[in-house]
């Protein structure tokens, strides 16, 4: 890449065909640049077009008609890089959009790196890190909720979250400052429950924007979901009925779902990553005691509990002791062959209070929209787009997570009645990992890697 060469061009929008496809220049010399292979129907030149006007007419290259279009200018710095922009709105297809694509391309405008595009917004200051982000999630949002969850980021409601608890800080570090550096003045002394007040409520509303991070993993990456019941209790039929084709082995014989299999699926908004597990009961097999405890393990890592039983059988031991192991917030019951005749029911039978108690037949699929109804009212209970920001990726995780610890460590040194200077080189450390994770102190580094996420013309 030529660092020299600023101003930069991609088609902006995905490859394939389409009605229509965009290219994108963006930098100094893109309106010249455009000028020289833009010919208006109506004679004008884009040079003289204002910013947000089109114009009509042709892409030319050599004196040849490419194809027609029409140009959009954008004027520094009312665009979305903050640079002038030009966008050629063409026929879609990949042959001619590549085709004007070369002939946007000289020795003054070179090929976009992946993201540069958004790379130029944030540096030019009209979107923060936390918002630029977003618009990968966004472009690779699937269903409405990850959609209204990223547009949350986008509009800035991290950005503005992560400022309220940076001025918060900024005020508590400067009356220190005040205090520290002006001791002869007539300044009121600090008072220390204030003080302790005011950090064990930053520290709880930033503990409370922390658990936002598993909200947004559940829209991006779904549900963690297992599926957990003695043997023959119909798991895989139940697995296979809600993934759409047989994946689990089915047989009469119990204990032949050894491992554990996984599946990705979508019920309404809601995606699961779903896992039959090996039936969870006593045995010697030693391959199948290894299956039951990966079942065992998995349910502590899970986001919802699956846990089937047989209604046509009386509940035995077995089933007793599994229920004791489940989580009761995260686990919906599933009786099973309701088919055959239920036995028992179990809200007379037990105390266990779950998420919901669901009727079934798995293999016949009867009643399985109450379960995919339970299934996704817990989900979007679990995972509705917070208002006032979320935590989105690993990145803004680990920076919120050292803001907190060193808040912690403030309280602990206020607590312990350590001078006020220690308080100051815990807040300090917190509110510098803020204007981390908002991109307001960061490395070249750092934003390089928040970059190398996003696709070419974006
Ligand atoms: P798992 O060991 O819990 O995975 O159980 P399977 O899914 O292998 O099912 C065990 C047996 O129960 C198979 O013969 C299934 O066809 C049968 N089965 C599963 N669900 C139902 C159901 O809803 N009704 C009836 N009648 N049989 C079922």
């Amino acid at each position: 890449m030529n660092e020299n060469i600023n101003t930069i061009t991609a088609i902006a929008t995905p490859h394939g065909t389409g009605g229509v496809a965009v290219i994108r220049i963006s930098g100094e010399y893109a309106i010249a640049r455009a000028n020289e292979i833009f010919v208006s129907i109506q004679g004008k030149s884009p040079l003289d077009m204002k910013g947000y006007t089109c114009a009509y007419g042709y892409v030319m290259q050599e004196n040849q008609k490419l194809d027609d279009c029409v140009l959009t200018v954008f004027r520094a710095p009312y665009s979305y890089t903050g640079e002038d922009v030009v966008e050629i709105s063409c026929h879609g297809g990949r042959f001619l959009t590549q085709k004007i694509l070369r002939a946007v391309l000289c020795e003054k405008v070179r090929l976009a790196e992946a993201g540069e595009f958004t790379k130029r917004a944030f540096l030019n200051g009209k979107l923060s890190l936390t918002q630029a982000e977003a618009v990968a999630d966004l472009i690779s949002a699937s269903g409405e909720n990850a959609v209204k969850y990223a547009r949350s980021l986008r509009d800035g409601a991290t950005f503005r979250k992560i400022s309220e608890f940076s001025e918060i800080l900024l005020r508590i570090l400067s009356s220190l400052a005040v205090w520290a550096d002006y001791p002869d003045e007539d300044i009121p002394d600090i008072n220390a429950e204030n003080l302790e007040k005011d950090l064990q409520e930053l520290l709880c509303n930033m503990q409370k924007l922390m658990k936002s991070y598993d909200y947004g993993r559940i829209l991006r990456e779904g549900l963690h979901t297992v599926i957990v019941g003695k043997p023959n209790v119909g798991k895989s039929t139940l697995f296979n009925a809600l993934s759409g084709y047989e994946r689990s082995i089915v047989t009469e014989i119990a204990g032949t779902t050894r491992d554990i299999v996984e599946e990705q699926i979508r019920l309404g908004e809601v995606i699961l990553r779903l896992s039959d597990t090996a039936g969870v009961h006593g045995t010697s097999d030693r391959i199948e005691q290894i299956g039951v405890e990966k079942s065992l393990a998995s349910l502590a890592h899970a986001d919802l509990i699956l846990a089937v039983f047989d209604l046509s059988l009386p509940l035995s031991q077995e089933d007793e002791a599994l229920l004791e192991k489940l989580p009761s917030e995260k686990t919906i019951i599933i009786c099973n062959k309701l088919d055959k005749g239920a036995v028992w029911n179990f809200s007379d039978f037990s105390t266990f209070s779950p998420v919901e108690i669901v009727e079934i037949s798995a293999k016949n699929q009867n009643q399985l929209q109450d379960l995919e109804q339970a299934v996704e009212q817990f989900a979007l209970r679990q995972a509705s787009p917070a208002e006032d920001g979320m935590i989105a990726n690993e990145r803004q995780r680990i920076c919120l997570q050292q803001a907190i610890q060193a808040v912690q460590e403030a309280l602990e040194a206020l607590q312990l009645g350590f001078a006020y200077d220690a308080v100051t080189v815990s807040l300090d450390g917190a509110s510098d990992a803020l204007l981390q994770l908002t991109g307001e102190r960061v490395t070249d580094k750092v934003v390089d890697t928040v970059f190398a996420r996003f696709c070419v013309g974006k």
